[in-house]
């Protein structure tokens, strides 16, 4: 018989999967204490839940994991895993320790459908989806491999980043169920500025988030005009400039926060300073931070990332109209875990 895998259940699901076992709905929030807070995969020593109600759990379900396959550790403390999943696909995980926080970088999908044409992701192609369990089980996994003794209440993950392998508004329903979990007090309790989406700009995708949660969120926007963008990302015939930046010039309700903008530098297709006056003039309708993350080799590359002299100077155009603007710092890059080179190629 196989088990249920109940990191599959979203809050309200397994609220539903107690009640329909004749249990009240607080065991839910018991259950998720046990799992996300403390960790503990053995439904035996959950000793709040009566004995009937644990050998039924023992009998019927598990908390499955992706497996750890290989661990990579770079100079700068970052760290990558290649996790296998249980039919056998991989995906990669990376770890990016700084003073005073930790972020997780998570993927979403096993490659990615949209083939953007600088990323190793976009160039493996799309396998499928993750399941809720495999989102948010690289956060268990993470939680424990980096603090197994301390329990999830003083773990070293301050922050999620879903800016790993996929697109994640073309995984709406598994994402979002994560991103429950992420915020819940019952589970990890992160905050919600510190949960960050990374998408390429699925309009339809954003409208919804907006909705259903109040998490950070960056826009992967690489350029200022379509005919570039659609070359860089071709998801932007589909939803182009104007009706991407009409959506996230209101996004947040709260009027104080910010919309990231992500920008890569490439060498003479994006850097030029009238690009960045062109990119100052397309953010001035909304309230905009914009990352510039240095071009990121990924082996299949036909682009040069930009000089570090011409990335200073750009900044230097945005900075001066007002935008907060900072350098994204290439992190893990000799393990491959920097930015756009996650591909899970298995040893
Ligand atoms: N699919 C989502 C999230 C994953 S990619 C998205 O595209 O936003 C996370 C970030 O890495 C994105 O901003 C993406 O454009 C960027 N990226 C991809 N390839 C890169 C490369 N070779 N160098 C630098 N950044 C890259
Ligand atoms: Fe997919 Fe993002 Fe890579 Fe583009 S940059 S191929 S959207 S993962």
């Amino acid at each position: 018989m196989t088990k249920i895998n109940l990191l599959n259940y979203s809050i309200s699901a397994l609220e539903n999967f107690f009640l329909e076992l004749g249990e009240k709905p607080f065991r839910a929030t018991q259950l998720l204490k046990w799992i996300y807070q403390l960790g503990n995969r053995d439904f035996a020593t959950m000793t709040n839940l009566s004995q009937h109600l644990r050998q039924y759990l023992i009998t019927h379900c598990e908390i499955a994991v992706p497996e750890q396959v290989e661990e990579q550790i770079a100079v700068d403390g970052t760290k990558k895993w290649l996790l296998r999943l249980v039919d056998g696909n991989f995906i990669e995980t990376v770890y990016i320790p700084e003073d005073g926080r930790g972020t997780l970088c998570v993927s979403s999908q096993v490659g990615c459908p949209v083939g953007c044409s600088f990323c190793a992701t976009g160039f493996l192609g799309f396998k499928r989806n993750l399941s809720l369990a495999e989102i948010i089980g690289q956060l268990w996994f993470a939680v424990h491999k980096l603090s197994p003794l301390k329990g999830v209440r003083a773990h070293a993950i301050t922050n999620v980043v879903f800016m790993g392998m996929g697109e994640p508004l073309l995984n709406y329903e598994s994402v979002i169920q994560a991103v429950e979990l992420m915020l819940s007090h019952s589970a990890y309790g992160l905050s919600k500025y510190r949960v960050t989406l990374s998408t390429c700009g699925i309009v339809p995708g954003l409208r919804r988030l907006r909705n259903d949660s109040e998490i950070a969120i960056a826009i992967s926007l690489h350029a200022v005009d379509d005919v570039l963008r659609s070359q860089l990302i071709p998801i932007n015939e589909k939803f182009p400039l104007t009706t991407l930046m009409e959506v996230c010039n209101d996004y947040f309700k709260d009027r104080r926060r910010f919309v990231t903008i992500e920008y890569i530098m490439l060498d003479g297709i994006n850097d030029s300073l009238g690009q960045a006056r062109q990119l100052a003039k397309l953010l001035s309708h909304g309230r905009y931070k914009v990352n510039l993350i240095p071009g990121n080799l990924t082996g299949n590359d036909n682009f040069r990332p930009s000089r570090q002299e011409q990335i200073d100077s750009f900044r230097g155009v945005l900075l001066a109209t007002g935008i907060n603007t900072i350098t994204r710092k290439s992190r893990g890059a000799e393990i491959r875990a920097a930015c756009g080179q996650l591909m899970a190629k298995t040893i």
